[in-house]
């Protein structure tokens, strides 16, 4: 048997971390057994989905590298082969119309709350005459069409995650309605009808998302018996959480992968946090994972049944290990839309190799690419921003002879090497007679407007370079004069 699993994305969003995690999880499923990941877009609620949505999805499982083996097959491209369904279990006697009105079934749910029961369709028109039918036709009703569920059914199934299953049929809601009623004879088909349809005939052979589907599960088992199809094994996988332990949502901030990606995660850091919600390796000290490489290792048996927690600070972890080891070349394409974004031009000297050097200097700082905006500010601005440690340094005694003494240095400097500017520092350090560390944050202040930062010296070649450092330095000596 070949593993054939599916992701099914409704376009009515954007690419929800859910969904993308149930995409990596059927993507290492189907690459552990060699088998095919196929992409259907679940577009039937024609009032919701929108093609942006589906853009943003694809974008979305592209830039995880979740590449898929086939599709993107669109359900409402599908619509003859649900309805040719529909007309079948119609014929067979499975499936039926019905002809209650909305106000008869609100009637009929004030009732069962009244009585403290479940609301649940109760079956009224499973066994209308044809006489009945013609009637409520001549009255002008719409009708829905309903699979029959037989309340004593017993539904099991053992799921892949949560172990054996099982469902009463009375727990279903009744009849279930599986195409809503419009012009044409089978109607719209639903969701429910449509799902097994497709996976009937896209040949899945595992059907692996979040556990809020298990309902559905009971109610596609019997629409597979239905429609004699073999059923597929299930894998309800564990929803995500806060750290709080409330399922994640909007108020949590972020919920899409592109959100994750403005707001600097990397592709293979996020990916690799992903495959670790909700499983865990047979290693459990391991947590660098490219998708390749989790799998390999990659079962259902080790994927939990609690939900998993959202974890910022390991994602952020994992994020920053992904960038420290990202080549220079590739940290400078993928910082430079970050750069963009905040306005920073690239002119004046800043051009590649000098990008490339900025990002030499900043890589090992940053958690997340979004930290090389402020990381690199000082260096697309003209002039900088004394903090109160900065200026405090700038007044300290000596200071301003210290700045002057380099400023006259450098005259004999046009293009400064890191051998020369060291040759500077000690030349003032002698000049002036004062330590080493005085000259070091005076001139750290003076170029940066703060007295932590990274490498001075790398910072003070890449503000030679495009010739800021001379004028930082006389607009420090005259603020301290
Ligand atoms: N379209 C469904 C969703 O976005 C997924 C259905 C399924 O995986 O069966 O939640």
């Amino acid at each position: 048997m070949t593993v054939r699993v599916r992701i099914a994305p409704s376009p009515t969003g954007n690419l929800h971390i859910g969904t993308a995690r149930t995409a990596v999880f059927n993507w290492l499923f189907a690459r552990h057994h060699g088998g095919k990941f196929i992409l259907r877009i679940e577009d039937t609620d024609l009032e919701r989905s929108r093609p942006e949505y589906t853009d943003n999805i694809l974008e979305g499982l592209r830039w995880l590298g979740l590449n898929w083996d086939e599709g993107p097959f669109f359900q409402s491209q599908r619509l003859d082969l649900y309805k040719g369904e529909v007309q079948k279990l119609l014929e067979r006697g499975l499936a039926y119309r019905c002809y209650t009105t909305s106000e008869e079934l609100e009637t009929l749910r004030e009732a069962q709350k009244a009585r403290g029961e479940a609301p649940r369709y109760d079956n009224r028109h499973r066994n209308l005459t044809p006489e009945q039918r013609a009637a409520f036709e001549a009255e002008g009703r719409s009708s829905v069409i309903r699979f029959k569920i037989e309340d004593e059914r017993e539904i099991v199934w053992n799921d892949l995650v949560r172990g054996k299953m099982s469902w009463r049929g009375s727990d279903l809601g009744g009849d279930m309605v599986i195409a809503r009623a419009s012009d044409e004879g089978s109607g719209q088909p639903l969701y429910n009808f449509v799902v097994v349809v497709d996976d009937i005939d896209m040949q899945i052979t595992h059907v692996i998302r979040g556990e809020d589907h298990i309902a559905n599960t009971a109610k596609q088992i019997l629409l597979y018996e239905a429609m004699g199809a073999k059923i597929p094994e299930f894998s309800h996988t564990p929803l995500i959480l806060n750290m709080e332990g409330r399922k994640l949502s909007k108020r949590d901030g972020v919920t899409s992968i592109s959100d994750f990606q403005k707001m600097g995660f990397t592709a293979e850091g996020l990916v690799n946090y992903m495959t670790l919600l909700g499983w865990s390796p047979p290693d459990s000290t391991q947590e660098i994972f490219t998708l390749e490489s989790a799998a390999k290792e990659f079962g259902f048996e080790r994927v939990n049944k609690a939900g998993a927690k959202f974890d910022w600070d390991k994602l952020d972890w994992l994020n920053s290990q992904y960038i420290h080891k990202t080549p220079v070349d590739k940290l400078t394409d993928l910082l430079i839309p970050y750069w963009q974004a905040a306005g920073y031009k690239f002119d004046g000297g800043r051009e590649r190799p000098w990008l490339e050097q900025l990002v030499t200097l900043i890589s090992q700082s940053l958690t997340r690419l979004v930290d090389g905006v402020a990381q690199s500010q000082l260096f697309f601005t003209d002039t900088v921003e004394f903090s109160d440690e900065g200026s405090t340094q700038l007044k300290q005694e000596g200071s301003a002879a210290v700045l002057e003494a380099i400023v006259t240095a450098l005259e004999n400097q046009p293009q400064l090497s890191e051998a020369a500017a060291q040759d500077i520092i000690k030349q003032v350090v002698k000049e002036q007679k004062v330590k080493k560390g005085l000259v070091m944050r005076s001139l750290r202040a003076a170029l940066t407007g703060d007295v932590h930062g990274p490498d001075l010296i790398q910072s003070w070649l890449l503000l030679n370079q495009i010739g800021l450092d001379k004028s930082r330095l006389s607009k420090a000596i005259t603020a301290v004069n």
